[in-house]
């Protein structure tokens, strides 16, 4: 088993780990970077992983810095499934979507800035839109639930008492 750590080693935001393991690679968490701009522009980064290569998504929780970049790992070809509580799943119906707008909003912004220095304008990070279309590789589980992701790899969430139960 080999865990690489992908964001939030310097910063509190963008968590992303990579689990290999048992012939599966398995991503926890997918957030976006929240704070300076430096570390906002990470987000258009590409992967570090080849998105195709991984198995599955566990989301820990709904927050963006959690959860953020789901909608563009959609967007770069991952198809598998999102495997999350029902409630983080009903909370990521509602914040991903909100987030692909903040996003649309933000760089509208950024391409008028753009514009007046003679740039070419850019895309956004992923719209509303790409953000809805990605709830549909979401699995809801509940907790205490055994999940097999493979005849080797089980998982079951807990509460971790970090967000509001339902
Ligand atoms: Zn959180």
């Amino acid at each position: 088993m080999n865990i690489t750590f992908l964001g939030a080693t310097k910063t509190v935001t963008g968590s992303n780990f990579l689990l290999e393991g048992a012939g599966k690679r398995i991503l926890i968490d997918c957030g976006l970077y929240q704070g300076k701009a430096a570390e906002e522009r990470e987000n258009y980064a590409d992967f570090s992983y080849n998105v195709q290569d991984i198995d599955f998504l566990l989301l820990t929780h709904a927050h963006i810095d959690h959860s953020g970049k789901i909608p563009k790992l959609y967007i770069d070809g991952y198809r598998n499934p999102v495997i999350a509580h029902k409630a983080t799943c009903d909370l990521c119906s509602i914040m991903l979507p909100d987030s692909g707008h903040i996003q649309e909003m933000e760089n509208e912004w950024q391409n008028r800035k753009r514009m007046r220095k003679g740039l070419p304008a850019m895309p956004p990070l992923y719209t509303a839109q790409d953000a809805i279309d990605c709830l549909k590789i979401f699995k809801p589980v509940q907790y205490d639930e055994i999940v097999e992701l493979s005849p080797d790899i089980h998982v079951r969430f807990n509460d971790a008492g970090h967000m509001l139960r339902f």
